[in-house]
Formats: C-alpha cells, structure tokens, sequence
C-alpha cells in the first residue's frame, strides 16, 4: 500500500516553483515542502550561505533545487533571477512571491526610512517579481502546464493593529493586488492566490525595534502557541496541488487562540 509521503512525492512532480524570501521562515518550509512534493525549486533571497544550506538539504534528500541570490528592492537583481532561473529549468510555473519585513512603530516617531523599507519590500518589491516572472507564467499556460502566483498576504491586511499602520498597509496592498490580477490573469489560466497568516514564529518579529510592538508581541507568545512555518507551507502546497481549473484564492490561516 502507498504510503501518504509516497503519494506526496511526485504530486508536484514536473513543476517549477521559484520562491522568494526563501532563506528563512515561511519560504523556507515552504521550499522544502514543494520540493519534496516533487518540484524543481529555485530558491531566492540575499543571504547566500542560508540558501546553499537549503539547496544543499533538499538535494540530500533526493530533490532538485538551485539557490539564486537576488535583491527584491533592485529590479536589476530580479531580472538576473529570472534569467537564472530560465537557464536552469526553461520556465517557472509557481512563483512563491513571499519576501517581506515587518517594521511597526508610531506614526509620529516619523521613521520614514523604515515606511520606505516596508513599502519598496513588500509592495514594490512584490512588483519587481511580477514584473520579472509574469512573462515566464504566460508562457507555462500557453504550454498547457498547471500555473500558480501565490502572494504572501497576513491577516494584517484584513484588520486593525495600532502601530502596524504601514505594514498594515503593504499587505492589503497585496490582498486587492491579488483580488485584480486574479481577474485579469485567471482567463490565461494562471491561478493566483493569497495566503494570509496570523502570527507565525519566524525571524519577522526579531526586525521589530518599537517597544510596544515588542511587548505586544511577548504577551501574545504567552497566551498562545504561534503557528509554524511549516504550518503556513502546508496551506501553500495544498493550493497548488488542486486541479488546474480549481483556484483558491485566499486562504487565512491562523493560530487557534489568536482572535485578531
Ligand atoms: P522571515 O523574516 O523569516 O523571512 C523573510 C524573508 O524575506 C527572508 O528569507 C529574507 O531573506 C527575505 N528578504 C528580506 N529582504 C529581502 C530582500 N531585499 N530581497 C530578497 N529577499 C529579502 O519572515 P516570514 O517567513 O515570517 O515572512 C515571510 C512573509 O510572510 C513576509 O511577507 C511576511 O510579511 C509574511 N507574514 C508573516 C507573518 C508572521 O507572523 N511571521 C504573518 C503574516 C504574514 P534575506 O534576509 O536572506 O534576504
């Protein structure tokens, strides 16, 4: 009898997934959890020794993966990935596009650099790869392959947190920007879909400086178990594994205690 992790294996067998923000957290889990399902994975973010370190797991466990440095906030670096990644495996038909940084703070501490970080990442950023992967998703339709965009949302998007109002911002960016590029790319049939966790226990808090968020954040950890990494990775491999006329377009995951 077949085992689950037998059945898993070759379920993405033939796909190509390029996922950004590979090197830790969400893109982490979620690139080894594609690649044991079977697909090609071309892993992207800036820290290059934690990237070989995951191609260098994936490959010892039998699946196939190249590291690709790449700066999101230069749109030079994305076109660079792109083509990397064109060289390596002809096209990308899943694109992760999942980078971000969470900086809270009082709007009247007036920290406009992080404002600037936050939106050249998340927003812009979250361009850029557009920009660079659309075409390679068009051409994978036309083939007839199976096509995802997948944007990295957050509850944040959808609710109120003091402090958070820029970061808030830039993710419900990235939920209406999902909601109108679904419209416009699902009759190329190209899927696109957002995935919108609560909290999720990665490097994302340890970039916080505000006290308040800080203290925010250590009191939640004590009232409830944060998800997983690979907790989010299992929503973004089952959204991609449906049939290719099946489009789920938005998946809110969160820790079972966290109300908003
Ligand atoms: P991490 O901090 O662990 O991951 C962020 C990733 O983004 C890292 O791999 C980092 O890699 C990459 N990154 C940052 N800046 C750049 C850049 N300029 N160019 C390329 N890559 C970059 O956090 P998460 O895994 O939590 O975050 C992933 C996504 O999930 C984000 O969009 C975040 O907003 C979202 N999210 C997170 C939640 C949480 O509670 N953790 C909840 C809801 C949404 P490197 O530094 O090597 O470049």
């Amino acid at each position: 009898m077949a085992t689950s992790s037998n059945f898993f294996a070759s379920q993405l067998a033939g796909r190509v997934a390029v996922i950004t923000g590979a090197s830790s957290g969400i893109g982490r889990a979620s690139a080894l959890l594609l690649a044991a399902r079977g697909a090609k994975v071309a892993v992207l973010a800036r820290r290059k020794d934690a990237l070989d370190t995951l191609v260098a797991e994936i490959t010892g466990a039998g699946g196939e993966a190249i590291a690709v440095v790449v700066d999101v906030t230069d749109q030079a670096s994305v076109a660079a990935a792109a083509a990397q990644v064109a060289a390596a495996y002809g096209r990308a038909d899943l694109v992760f596009n999942n980078a971000g940084v969470m900086l809270p703070g009082a709007i009247e501490e007036a920290k406009l650099a992080e404002w600037e970080q936050q939106i050249d990442l998340n927003v812009t950023g979250v361009m850029r790869v557009i920009h660079a992967f659309v075409p390679q998703l068009v051409q994978a339709a036309a083939e007839g392959a199976t096509v995802d965009l997948v944007n990295t949302s957050s509850i944040a998007g959808q609710y109120l947190y003091p402090y958070f109002a820029v970061y808030t911002a830039t993710k419900a960016y990235v939920s209406h920007l999902t909601r109108h590029l679904r419209i416009e790319l699902g009759p190329k049939n190209i899927r696109v879909s957002m995935i919108e966790p609560g909290i999720v226990a990665t490097e994302l808090q340890g970039h916080v400086t505000f006290q308040g968020a800080k203290d925010w954040l250590a009191g939640a950890e004590k009232t409830m178990e944060f998800l997983q990494p690979e907790n989010v990775a299992e929503s973004v491999g089952f959204i991609v594994a449906q049939p290719k006329h099946v489009n789920l377009q938005q998946v809110v995951i969160m820790p079972t205690k966290q109300g908003i």
